[in-house]
């Protein structure tokens, strides 16, 4: 392992990034932007992290929007060199349409993303690239979109990963239209959070997908192994999976104007507090209070403040 002890963090995340079209208003106008769940992690990690070597690790193509989402991670701070370029392909779209009551819906056009070629051969990023990561960071969502020959080869070698000292932290963002059944994605989860140290998961997927309540949830996640992480319960504030049953008083936002990321920026709020040798409590402290600003700002990730 080359993981030496003075060196800064290295932090792989892995997914997808799309464009994202925000339509503005009846007369066309849209707003252009660039998000993804792993991606609104890492972003976020490297703003609190600013001595650390954050990877985003994905595929695009090598067309315009390609482009766009390469300069954005660029432009965020984060490695590039883990991006394959698939000529020929494009990345993934969604569109946000917001109805007259302020109600958001989405729509994608992702089936056939470069990102889903992660991992597949030919190629030049496989999962071996990150064996120098102190953690590497991946959501359901990475899962589903990858052939599953990529997602048995990343398991695998993730079980290589942390037997030589690597960390794994793991959000199921459990999305039931990328998977082919409640079953596959069942089985696909069971088996990431066989190799997950920090698990990073929200209530209302893990009832979605395994049923049961919240009692449950935790006697589950705790008997599959895991030893750290937080169970996000929305404004109720997340709870320890440690085994300690911890929860934090946490500050509820009553004029919420979007919930885009807020997991996500929980996720890097709690990662970052961890990796800093905070305790677990205060992860999910901070990875709330992160969550509580985001919740009130629309979109994914919140505009950078400048210093003056
Ligand atoms: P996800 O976005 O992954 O579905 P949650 O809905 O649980 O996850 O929200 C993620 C985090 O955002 C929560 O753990 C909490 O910290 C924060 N959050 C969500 N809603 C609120 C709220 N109304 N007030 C304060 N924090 C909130």
């Amino acid at each position: 392992m080359d993981r030496a002890p003075n060196r800064p963090l290295k932090i792989a995340c892995i997914g997808e990034a799309m464009i994202e079209v925000s339509h503005q208003d009846t007369a066309g106008a849209a707003r252009i932007g660039i998000a993804g769940d792993t991606f609104n992690t890492a972003v976020y990690l490297r703003r609190l992290l600013p001595d650390a070597s954050v990877s985003y690790v994905t595929a695009l193509g090598t067309d315009r929007p390609s482009e766009m989402i390469f300069e954005a991670a660029r432009s965020h701070g984060l490695e590039t060199n883990l991006i394959e370029r698939r000529p020929g392909l494009s990345p993934g779209l969604y569109m946000i349409f917001t109805d007259p009551q302020g109600e958001r819906s989405f729509s994608y056009w992702r089936s056939a993303s470069a990102a889903r070629t992660l991992f597949a051969a030919p190629r030049t990023v496989a999962p071996g690239d990150l064996s120098e990561c102190d953690l590497v960071y991946f959501s359901g969502i990475t899962l589903a979109i990858i052939a599953p020959q990529a997602r048995a080869e990343l398991l695998a070698w993730l079980a290589a990963f942390r037997s030589q000292g690597g960390r794994v932290a793991f959000d199921p963002n459990y999305r039931p239209a990328l998977w082919a059944s409640a079953d596959e994605a069942r089985a696909a989860m069971i088996a990431a959070f066989a190799q997950t140290d920090i698990a990073l998961p929200s209530l209302d997927d893990e009832i979605a997908l395994f049923g049961g309540g919240e009692a449950e949830t935790i006697a589950r996640l705790l008997a599959a192994g895991i030893g750290s992480g937080a169970l996000k319960r929305g404004a109720s504030g997340p709870v320890a999976l440690d085994g300690s049953g911890e929860a934090p008083e946490v500050a509820t936002v009553a004029e919420v104007v979007d919930t885009t990321g807020a997991g996500d920026s929980f996720n890097a709020g709690f990662l970052a507090k961890a990796l800093s040798g905070g305790s677990i409590f205060d992860a999910m402290t901070a990875g709330h209070a992160l969550a509580a600003k985001v919740v009130q700002h629309r979109g994914a990730i919140l505009p950078l403040v400048e210093k003056t």
